[in-house]
């Protein structure tokens, strides 16, 4: 890829069309969404693939040894994350691995009361909705101030108020929108316990961008991975279930996963998912420098947008005032630069309820657009993407306003 020349300060009449049109390969800035495949694991997959193809639940040769990648993979996964390997459950995914928790820890008690936040993932929120609508449950939702970030003193009245009652408190540990940390989780694991009731972190978003390990020992039940989300395939996840905690599978059938995942394993991926976890440190210390280089280069240039919550590095949300997001992202991918809208899970005209819960301005809202980067990411992409994403709000808001603002 040619490296484009960078302006500190770039009026939208600086860029011509010619310097940004100069890059080969499209930038990849959706990695919130899902990320390329590890280079590794890829080569592993193929050789399990070829090799290995025996079902793990066989008694003979091929059986003993996919059964054996297997194990070898979750030593691995656990090693990363800082846990047993017995503590491990291969899932397809995330969404599979929260809705496991939801269900078991609802199949585990007659409690009722469960806890999680405006700001979750669909897969938590939509999962908690079938239990309200079926009124057999009642869900409490913690607000979030205007940075994405709950107040734990709500999170503990909830608790007291439903003292007998409580079940579970799930929160995710980074949000997929705006990249906000929930910098408290170690209080409030505290205050679940305290109150009787399990707590589920959903670390989907951090897996390489923060250690797991702390969450883990902070004492978490549940905590939910997902691998296409860290260089792993698409259709390979993990849960862990800290020892100890009641189980109940929701996937029944045979005794796969030590009765936890019914399901002949997906052994290709979960060979995959080791390989990348073995490899990939805790933390990528190149993130933070990417991070900050798109926030300047963007906000010198267009000085009237915002940066939506954060915190974690490498997940940026970018509010752009009376553009349409939709029509900034689709002009940015004919430019070859790939971001998204937010959630993937927020397509269509739905505004994001992440945005919407963070009480974030409607002209802001409409316009905000999420940029992932991943250890794949150059500083060269970075800049080039940039200055496309400056040329493209400005041809836009000249478009909708027959001015330059
Ligand atoms: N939780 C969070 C925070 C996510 O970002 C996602 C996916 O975007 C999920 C859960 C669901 O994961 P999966 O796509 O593996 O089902």
């Amino acid at each position: 890829m040619k490296k484009l020349p960078v302006i500190q300060n770039i009026t939208p009449t600086e860029i011509s069309f010619k310097s940004f049109a100069d890059y080969e390969r499209p930038i990849y800035m959706d990695n919130a969404a899902s990320t390329q495949v590890d280079e590794d694991a890829v080569v592993a997959m193929i050789k399990a693939m070829e090799d290995n193809y025996g079902n793990p639940s066989g008694i003979h040769e091929a059986g003993k040894q996919a059964r054996e990648s297997v194990e070898e993979a979750r030593k691995n996964v656990a090693n990363f994350i800082g846990c047993l390997s017995e503590e491990v459950v291969f899932t397809s995914g995330g969404t599979e691995s929260i809705t496991t928790t939801i269900n078991s820890a609802t199949k585990a008690s007659n409690k009722t009361h469960i806890i999680s936040c405006l700001t979750e993932h669909g897969a938590t929120l939509n999962k908690l909705k079938d239990f309200e609508d079926n009124k057999t449950y009642k869900i409490s939702y913690l607000d979030v101030d205007k940075n994405g970030h709950f107040r734990i003193e709500q999170l503990e009245k909830y608790l007291q108020n439903n003292v007998n009652d409580n079940l579970l408190v799930s929160l995710m540990a980074a949000n997929n929108e705006t990249g906000t940390i929930h910098n408290n989780i170690e209080q409030a694991i505290k205050l679940a316990h305290q109150y009787g009731a399990l707590f589920h972190l959903d670390a989907v978003q951090i897996a390489g961008k923060l250690p797991i390990k702390p969450y883990i020992d902070y004492g978490v039940d549940f905590l939910s991975l997902s691998g296409h989300k860290f260089h792993c395939p698409k259709g390979i996840g993990a849960l862990f279930v800290k020892s100890g905690t009641p189980f109940y599978s929701t996937i029944v059938g045979g005794s796969q996963e030590n009765n936890r995942r019914a399901g002949t394993e997906n052994v290709p991926a979960i060979v995959a998912m080791g390989v990348v976890c073995k490899k990939m440190p805790q933390y990528d210390e190149n993130m933070e420098k990417l991070h900050n280089r798109f926030i300047e280069l963007i906000c010198i240039s267009i000085p009237s947008c915002i940066i939506n919550g954060g915190g974690m590095w490498g997940t940026i949300s970018v509010g752009f005032a009376f553009v349409h997001r939709e029509a900034m992202v689709y002009k940015l991918s004919q430019y070859n630069v790939y971001a998204s809208i937010g959630s993937a899970c927020s397509k269509g005209i739905q505004p994001s309820h992440v945005l919407k819960a963070m009480n974030i301005a409607s002209e802001y809202v409409n316009g905000s657009i999420r940029f992932s980067f991943s250890k794949y990411t150059t500083m060269e992409e970075i800049e080039t993407a940039a200055i496309v994403v400056i040329k493209v709000y400005y041809e836009i808001r000249k478009l909708s306003y027959g001015i330059i603002v």
